[in-house]
């Protein structure tokens, strides 16, 4: 499923160029372009579902395969340690209404996050 409007929809189908690290027959992941650490990729479902939540209940193994791809690119990069971030929702930061899972690395991070 796709969304003709959907930003993250035109980067996976590669009408939107984006710093592509890692292609997989369920997920994509790419650099994002206003990265917040020295590690920042966006790890997204090829398929469309607004939210991580929505996603869930598509098929919630589809998250297990977002942790994996997240591994694989940060450990790829040198980074054993590493955030995953699923904003859910305008009120808590989301921006881009297809499912993303941010993983950031190479920089000490607060802990409760802003
Ligand atoms: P959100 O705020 O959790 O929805 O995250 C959306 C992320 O997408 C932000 O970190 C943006 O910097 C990132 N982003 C927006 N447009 C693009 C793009 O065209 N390529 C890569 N990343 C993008």
């Amino acid at each position: 499923m796709t969304d003709p409007d959907c930003l993250f929809c035109k980067i996976v189908a590669g009408d939107i160029p984006a710093e592509v690290v890692h292609t997989g027959e369920r997920t994509v992941a790419f650099r994002d372009i206003n990265p917040q650490a020295p590690l920042h990729v966006l790890v997204v479902p090829r398929d469309h579902e607004p939210n991580a939540a929505a996603s869930a209940d598509a098929d919630a193994s589809m998250f297990a395969e977002i942790a994996t791809t997240a591994r694989a690119v940060a450990t790829g990069e040198g980074y054993d340690d590493y955030r995953l971030v699923f904003n859910t929702g305008s009120g808590v930061g989301q921006t881009v209404f297809h499912t993303h899972c941010h993983v950031l690395a190479g920089r000490p991070m607060g802990w409760p996050p802003g």
